[in-house]
């Protein structure tokens, strides 16, 4: 299978701050990787430096075998301009925690300003990809509603919408079902296991241990800026091999 996703050494620090510490991971395509860990870890700038919304101190993101965030300039790399990034970042489907969506456009019309403006697709027609979207999300009779006549559960499956709307290579989603009441974040979760079954590429930053459960092929544990285990869902969950992961998954379960 082809690597989606490769991370090689990757250092980021806010100020003094070492915020990610060689941090290496790869993703195949078809894979779907949950990051787990403690509150801090470093779990979002990880999925925003893929993204190319930060830009890494040291170290290597390729995604699609093309090298992210910076161009190769003779034997060093210069980072990229505003331009450049926000195609590559066009490229990834990313879901926040809080949604994000524009406040001052309906559902469908968030769903179609990317592939609108960014790949020049014509209205009628990224109108209609939009409301298959949606209906696909299950938000039918939803989409000329402004996101603050939706429930969060409605607007994350929005979001969930205007990501896929892209046709990204790959999928980021940041604790996705964290903002949410439980009832709404089921209808979320399930959005999730049906992209999952489509075997998109995801990379999903989460709490949520029974969905981490349910759809990922592997886990990366990361406490502290570095990864401290990673492997097999099952593995991982089950028989960890570092102490504190048992102690972070024992803490996780019996919260829920
Ligand atoms: P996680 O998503 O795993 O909870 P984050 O990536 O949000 O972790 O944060 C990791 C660390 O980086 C935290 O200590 C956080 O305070 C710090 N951090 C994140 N973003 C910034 C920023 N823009 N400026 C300074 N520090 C930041
Ligand atoms: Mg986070």
């Amino acid at each position: 299978m082809t690597v989606k996703l490769r991370a090689e050494h990757v250092f980021k620090s806010f100020g003094r701050t070492q915020v990610l510490k060689d941090v290496s991971m790869d993703l195949r395509d078809g894979e779907i990787v949950a990051l787990i860990g403690p509150s801090g870890a470093g779990k979002s700038t990880f999925l925003r430096c893929v993204n190319v919304l930060e830009i890494i101190d040291s170290g290597r993101i390729e995604v699609d075998g093309e090298l992210f965030g910076y161009r190769e300039a003779g034997d060093h790399l210069q980072p990229l301009g505003d331009k450049e990034a926000s195609l590559q970042r066009s490229r990834i489907g990313m879901v926040f925690q809080h949604f994000n969506l524009f406040r001052h456009m309906t559902a469908v019309e968030n769903v179609a300003f990317g592939p609108r403006e960014v790949l020049g697709r014509d209205r009628a027609e990224a109108t209609r990809q939009a409301m298959d979207l949606l209906a696909r999300m299950g938000l039918t009779g939803r989409e000329h509603h402004y996101p603050r006549q939706l429930s969060g559960g409605q607007q994350q499956r929005v979001a969930i919408a205007r990501a896929l709307a892209m046709d990204p290579s790959l999928i980021l989603l940041d604790e996705p079902t964290s903002a949410l009441d439980p009832e709404l974040r089921v209808e979320v979760a399930n959005v999730i296991r049906d992209l999952a079954r489509e075997r998109c590429t995801m990379l999903l930053a989460t709490h949520d241990i029974p969905l981490v459960e349910d759809i990922a092929d592997r886990v990366v544990f990361m406490v502290d800026g570095a990864v401290v285990e990673e492997g097999p869902t099952e593995q991982i969950l089950r028989s960890p091999v570092q102490e504190r992961t048992g102690a972070f998954l024992t803490k996780m379960t019996s919260r829920a």
